[in-house]
Formats: C-alpha cells, structure tokens, sequence
C-alpha cells in the first residue's frame, strides 16, 4: 500500500522534465510477478529480489534497447509537459485503437509513440537532441486495425512495416 501511494504520488509531484534519462528503481512489490519492468514516470521500476539479474540483462543489447525504447517515451513525455497529460494522450490513442477487437494487441502496437519508440529503440543517438519532429511520421489517420492486419497481422510483421517509415 505504500508503494501504491508512492507511484500515485510520482504523477504529481515529479515531472518529465527531471530526467535525462530512465531512473531505475527497486520496489518490494511492483512490477507484479512475471514482468521485468514497469515504466512509470521516468522510472524503471523492478522487482528488488531480481536486482543481479536486471543489472546483467542492462548490459545486454535486449537492456540496451530496452533502455533507448524507455528514453524515447520519457522524450516524448518531456514534449507533452506532464505525466498526467502525457498518459492521458496515450490511453486515449490506446482506446482509438479499438482494444476489443481482433487483433486486440493491434490497439497498443499502433499507439504512435508505441510505433515512434520500437521503431528507433535500436539507435541509441535517437532520443539525443530529440525535439518531437518525427512523431507525426507515426500517426495513422484512419484503420489502425485494417492497417495492421493489412501488413501481416503479427507483431512481428509490423515492426519491419514500421521501420519503413
Ligand atoms: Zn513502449
């Protein structure tokens, strides 16, 4: 409960603007069981029992990409100005996508600050001198879904579609 308090208290009292980049962070009991990270206000947030293992896998190229796809985010969120309004755009572009519907993962992979940073997670220059220009690049007027499955319908297949763009 105090974690809770204190990850509720993130969105209000820091802002993106306080970090460079991604902090890591050690809770007792967030991210919940199964997942290496939460991304939540600039932090990465793990699990402290997994503290060895975190600090290897950051050393890995998977880590390091991970780190740029998180820098990314925290740019983009240094471009909305606040976490409230930058989550609050992300939720509204994650709902646009039509979570419901088949292929519901569709709604998250079309996101477009979601398409922004996998698209250039493995240039670690990107988020470096950043200035938000190339967003629009990933904004899809209209039939996230029918765009989705129109390029092969998987994960995979829309991460090679996306770095074309
Ligand atoms: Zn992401």
């Amino acid at each position: 409960m105090k974690e809770l308090w204190q990850l509720i208290k993130m969105l209000f009292s820091s802002k993106p603007g306080d970090f460079e980049t991604p902090q890591l962070l050690p809770m007792k009991h967030y991210p919940f069981k199964g997942y290496r990270f939460m991304m939540w206000c600039g932090r990465m947030i793990y699990r402290v029992e997994n503290k060895e293992n975190i600090e290897k896998y950051m050393q890995t190229y998977a880590g390091k990409e991970s780190m740029t796809h998180e820098t990314i985010h925290l740019r983009q969120a240094q471009f909305a100005g606040s976490w409230v309004k930058y989550y609050w755009r992300y939720f509204i572009e994650w709902i646009k996508g039509n979570p419901i519907m088949h292929p519901a993962s569709s709604a998250y992979y079309t996101i477009k600050y979601e398409m922004e940073a996998y698209a250039n997670e493995d240039n670690p220059d990107y988020p470096v001198n950043y200035d938000g220009s190339n967003l629009s690049r990933y904004k899809i007027k209209s039939g996230r879904k029918k765009l989705y499955k129109s390029v092969g319908g998987t994960s995979k297949a829309w991460m090679a579609y996306i770095k074309t763009l």
